[in-house]
């Protein structure tokens, strides 16, 4: 073959592989985009998608019915009674509340994101929301704790129920002592017999 046959040969095929490819670009040139300039532009999510649960603790009347339906225990939740001379008032349905909800937790890291904890929740306070980027560099950054009282009030809450029962028990107990303490009026014979 002549050196110029060879020289045409070569750069035919040159150009024929750069054709083959860009047969795939050349095609989507043509069709409108499915990729999108994430994060900058983000797709909606649909209507029922689960993914991270937000509490709203106003209407949370500490009933533990979410935790308990848990399957992979991942709601830690610990409550105070109330004492009689507080009002914690009422739910957005009309729910009283009695308890104080002293802690709150959902550890992310263990949730499967099931939604059963959803269902059984009386005030429907507890729901899945549209948030998924919340990833963290360490596990204990999932730990969230959604009670709204501080440690310190939460203990505050602990002791003065303490208090107002052992007073409760005091009361009883002088009580008891003073009725032990009286001296038994005797029944008066009945004089038919
Ligand atoms: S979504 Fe499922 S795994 Fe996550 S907290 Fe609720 S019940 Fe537990
Ligand atoms: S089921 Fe609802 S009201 Fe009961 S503890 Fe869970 S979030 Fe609160």
């Amino acid at each position: 073959m002549s050196g110029l046959k060879q020289y045409f040969k070569d750069s035919w095929e040159g150009i024929w592989t750069v054709l083959v490819g860009m047969k795939i670009t050349f095609k989507h040139l043509f069709v409108p985009n499915v990729t999108i300039q994430y994060p900058s532009v983000r797709v909606p999510m649909p209507e029922r998608v689960r993914n991270r649960l937000y509490v709203n603790m106003d209407d949370c009347i500490g009933c533990d019915q979410c935790s308990r339906a848990c399957p992979v225990s991942c709601i830690s939740i610990d409550t105070v009674k109330s004492l009689p001379s507080e009002d914690l008032g009422v739910t957005s349905n009309g729910k009283k509340k009695a308890l104080w909800v002293t802690k709150f937790d959902i550890d992310f890291a263990k949730c499967c994101y099931c939604q059963l904890c959803v269902f059984p929740c009386p005030t429907e306070c507890i729901y899945m929301t549209d948030v998924y980027e919340f990833s963290e560099y360490e596990r204990g950054k999932l730990l969230y704790n959604f009670s709204t009282l501080t440690p310190e009030q939460a203990a505050e809450k602990k002791a003065n129920l303490e208090k107002f029962n052992a007073e409760k028990e005091a009361l009883k107990a002088a009580a008891a002592a003073e009725a032990a303490a009286k001296p038994k009026i005797e029944k008066p014979q009945d004089k038919t017999e």
